[in-house]
This record gives structure tokens, sequence and C-alpha cells, in this order.
């Protein structure tokens, strides 16, 4: 029988999966996805946000606990477990030099928006080549690995651990390790959890997946039904604003649209509906899927003019382009005067200040519902610009309790040797919200803990000195 069965290929699978083998485990990892698509939503990644407490080769300044910890309070508007959330935080002011002994290798981050030089660290070649170097490592220290294995079900007895279940296969293990992802490739699920709102719609329909399509949280639900503890609500999700011709899955990072910060975004009637400048967008740009799915036909707008060009990430698909407003509104189906009237007021209402994208500056707008608190520039420098948004889910947040030992709970019982790690308890720290790069964050460390727990469980006293190193 393997002593550690890992359930999951992306990066909290990996981390549990090495660290395990490290203390000295037989691991077997199962990946539900064929080789070339395995890694899940960790391939899209680009960076883990990183505590620090004074410049450190790729991360600028410092980036205190307190500091990350007060980003992870406002993001979450409180819906947070403190103690799990400084856990992780800590943890990552030293996990990087493991990463690097398993082939990760790091790089400065570019300029635009997502102005992260001084708190993330980015992942050379991004996450697909982490996880190609974690897979690499993997394999050299002798985890067992197989693809296609996308487990259906599991076999817990009172709270333990027995088997698991690939097709007809019964997988025995002396302890397991979820990390299966979220349910966020479930459309049926999202339909579910969304259902019908004020217009008579039913919005989940138009949601685009932007990762993976395997997540499917097939063993979150089991879980859950087997009375497993749980975390946050069906409805919390990083969702973020897309490219609406992205693809129904895995159009990661390239088709989301970071311009909304400097211009503005309307719905279909051509009407604002929130405040395009209210944070920075590393702290911003995971609510705008959400405000645009409460929006008649999950859809938005973002309107911006040349002034700005350049200043932000560019997305891969072009925007529509016009010399005139009236013509731009006709080239995105919205009404002529209505969108003419909605920049009209707002240009009327901005107030002239020092525009500076890196600060929250001071140029507002005045009088206007709603407002925009920062960075707000009249749109009145052809051509005009215009990209069509629809939601597009990230992860979900519903998930398994867990503690600093990363056990799955039963009516407050932790499991002696079921683990989780990843998308599947990410909602123990993050309750709504996101900010950049805490997704990696809270995969890296619960994995190495569960890998570390698992190890433990299965071995007993014969774990290996380096395990949680
Ligand atoms: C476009 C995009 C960009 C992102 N950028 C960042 C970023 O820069 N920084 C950051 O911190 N976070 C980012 N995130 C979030 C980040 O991807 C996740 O937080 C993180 O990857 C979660 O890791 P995980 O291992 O839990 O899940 P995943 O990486 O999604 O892995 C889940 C794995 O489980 C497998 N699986 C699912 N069901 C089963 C089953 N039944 N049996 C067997 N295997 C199964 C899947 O195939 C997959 O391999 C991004 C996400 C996306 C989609």
């Amino acid at each position: 029988m393997v002593d550690v069965l890992v359930i999951g290929g992306g990066n909290a699978a990996l981390c549990a999966a090495l660290v395990a083998r490290e203390a000295g485990a037989s691991v077997l990892l199962l990946e539900a996805a064929p080789k070339e698509w395995r890694g899940g939503n960790s391939i899209h990644t680009r960076n883990i946000r990183s505590m620090h407490d004074a410049p450190q080769d790729v991360l600028l300044e410092a980036y205190p606990e307190e500091e990350y910890w007060q980003d992870m309070l406002k993001v979450t508007g409180g819906l947070t477990d403190e103690t799990l959330a400084r856990f992780v935080i800590r943890a990552t002011s030293n996990c990087r030099g493991w990463m690097q002994k398993h082939g990760v290798r790091f790089q400065p981050s570019l300029s635009g928006t997502l102005n992260l030089s001084r708190t993330n660290a980015f992942f050379m070649g991004g996450g697909k080549a982490l996880v190609n170097a974690y897979f690499r490592s993997a394999e050299q220290l002798g985890v067992e690995i197989r693809y296609n294995s996308p487990v259906d079900s599991l076999e817990i007895k009172d709270g333990k651990f027995l088997a698991a279940y690939v097709g007809g296969n019964r997988i025995e293990a002396r302890a397991c390790v979820l990390a299966a992802g979220g349910f966020e490739s479930n459309r049926e699920w999202l339909d579910e959890v969304w259902g019908e709102n004020e217009y008579g719609e039913r919005p989940a329909k138009n949601f685009l997946i932007r990762g993976t399509r395997f997540n499917n949280g097939v063993l979150l639900r089991q879980l859950l039904d087997m009375g497993a503890d749980s975390v946050s609500d069906a409805l919390q999700a990083h969702m973020v604003a897309v490219d609406a011709r992205a693809p129904l899955y895995d159009g990661g990072i390239c088709t989301r649209v970071d311009c909304v910060s400097f211009g503005i975004v309307v719905n279909k009637h051509a009407q604002r509906f929130s405040d395009e400048g209210e944070d920075f967008w590393p702290k911003r740009y995971a609510f705008w899927g959400r405000l645009v799915a409460h929006q008649p036909n999950q859809i938005g707008y973002c309107i911006i003019d040349s002034k700005v060009l350049g200043r932000f990430m560019p997305p891969v698909f072009p925007g529509e382009k016009a010399d005139t407003l009236e013509e731009l509104a006709d080239k995105l189906g919205l009404d002529r005067d209505a969108l003419l009237a909605t920049v009209a007021k707002y240009n009327a209402a901005c107030k002239e200040g020092t525009f500076d994208h890196t600060i929250m500056d001071d140029c507002h707008t005045e009088g206007i519902e709603p407002a925009k608190s920062h960075w707000a520039l009249p749109i009145n420098q052809g051509p005009f610009y215009g990209y069509t948004l629809k939601p597009g889910v990230t992860f979900t947040y519903l998930g398994l309790k867990t503690d600093e030992t990363a056990a799955v709970r039963f009516q407050n019982h932790a499991s002696e040797n079921l683990f989780v790690a990843g998308e599947m308890m990410a909602g123990n720290v993050l309750g709504k919200g996101y900010a950049a790069g805490v997704g990696m964050a809270i995969g890296t460390v619960f994995g190495m803990v569960a890998g570390a727990e698992a190890a433990k469980s299965a071995l007993g006293e014969e774990v290996q000195e380096d395990a949680a190193a």
C-alpha cells in the first residue's frame, strides 16, 4: 500500500507530494488531466505574494507581516481566519528557498498597472514553468504520477481515509492529501448556486472559466455530503472581468482586461455601475467579474481614450477603436445618446489633479454616483477604445475547514490521515475578495504542510528530519 496518496496535479498537490516524498513516504499522485493539460489553474499563474522585512532578490523594499495582514483584512472584509492567514503570511517569507531547490526560478515583475514589484515574486516562465519544474523534481525523487486519473469518490470511515476510486479501481493509502481545486469548472453547480436573477436570466450561463476544465468539485461535494466541516459559501469566487471573446476554458491571464481603472465601465444601458478607481488594480481586479455578473446580460464595456494607452498590460484581443464616441457606441452595440450622456456627465465630474497611476492619486470625481475615487481623467482624446467584458471565474471559495495541520475536519474533529491544500481550503483564508498572489501563497504553504502531516500520519515516528523544512 502506498504511504501518501495525493489527489490533484496543481501547485498544492505538487508541493504536498514533494514534501511527503522528502520525508521518506512513498507517494502516488493522481492527476485528472492528461499529461499535456496537467497542472490545473496553477499553470496560468505568474506570482506569489511574499512577506519580507527587507529587500530580497526580486522583491523590493519590505512587505512586513502586518501590512500583508491588513491587505488581507481589507480585501476579505474580515472574512478570514486571522490565525491561518498569519500562518500563511509568515510561511511565505521563507518558502522560496525550497521552491528554488525544486527548480522554480524567480524574476522581477514587469511594469504595468499591477505594481507588484514590492509584494509579489514572479515565476520565470510563469506557472507553467513552475509546474513543469515540480513534476520534474517529483519524478526524480520517485513520486509515482498517473495522468487521466480523475478520482470520482473516496472511501472514508469515521473520518479516516481508506481508499480512493478512479472508475472501478480502488486505491488504498495510509494517508491522503486532497488538492483537487475548487468547483469552478462545474457549470451545472455554478448555475445551481447563482440561480435566476432579477431580470429572469440565469447569470452563470454567461460565465467563462479562466482556468482548467478539470476542477469540477466532485470530491468537494462528496465530502460536504458526508458532513465534512466547510468554509465560505458557494457564491464566493475569484471573478475577473475578461474579454467577452475569451474561450470557455483556459483563456488564462491574457484575456483579462486591465484598463478598468484608466477609464469607465458601463453596462448594456451605457450606465456606470461601480467605482473604477476605488483601489489599486491588484486589490480590485478580482471584484469586477462579480460586478459584471450582476449586470443585465452579464456584460460590461470598458471605455478608455488615447491618453492612457501604454499604461496597462495590453489584452490579447485588440479593443474596438473609433475616432468618435458615437462611432464607438455603434461598434459596441450601445445606445449612442446614452453613452454620450454618461461620458459627458463623468467628464464634467472629473476634478483636476496630478495623475499618477502608481499611487492613489488625487484625480477623482465629485457629484456623481458612483464616484470614481482615483485616476479619474476625462475621456476626451480620440481615438477611443472599448472592450466588451464578461465574468471570468478564476476559482471558487467554498471549501473544507481546516487548521494549521491541514487536516480535514468532521464535526470539528480533525481527521488523522486526510489532509487538504490549495483551492479546496483557500476559503479558510479568503472568505471573499482577493489580493494578487494569495492563491499560490495558500497553495504552497498548505501544500507543504499537508504533505508533511500526511507523511507523519503514514510513517509515524519514521518521518525524516527535513520533512517540513
Ligand atoms: C488565469 C489565472 C491566473 C492566476 N494567477 C495567479 C497568480 O499569478 N498568483 C496566484 O497566487 N494565484 C493565481 N491564480 C490562482 C491560482 O491558480 C490558484 O490559487 C492555485 O493555482 C490553486 O492551486 P491548486 O493546486 O489548489 O489548484 P489547481 O492548480 O487548479 O490544481 C487542481 C488539480 O486538481 C486536478 N483535479 C481536479 N479534480 C480532480 C479529481 N477528481 N481527481 C484527480 N485530480 C483532480 C486538476 O486536474 C488539477 O491538476 C490564477 C488562476 C487563474 C485561473
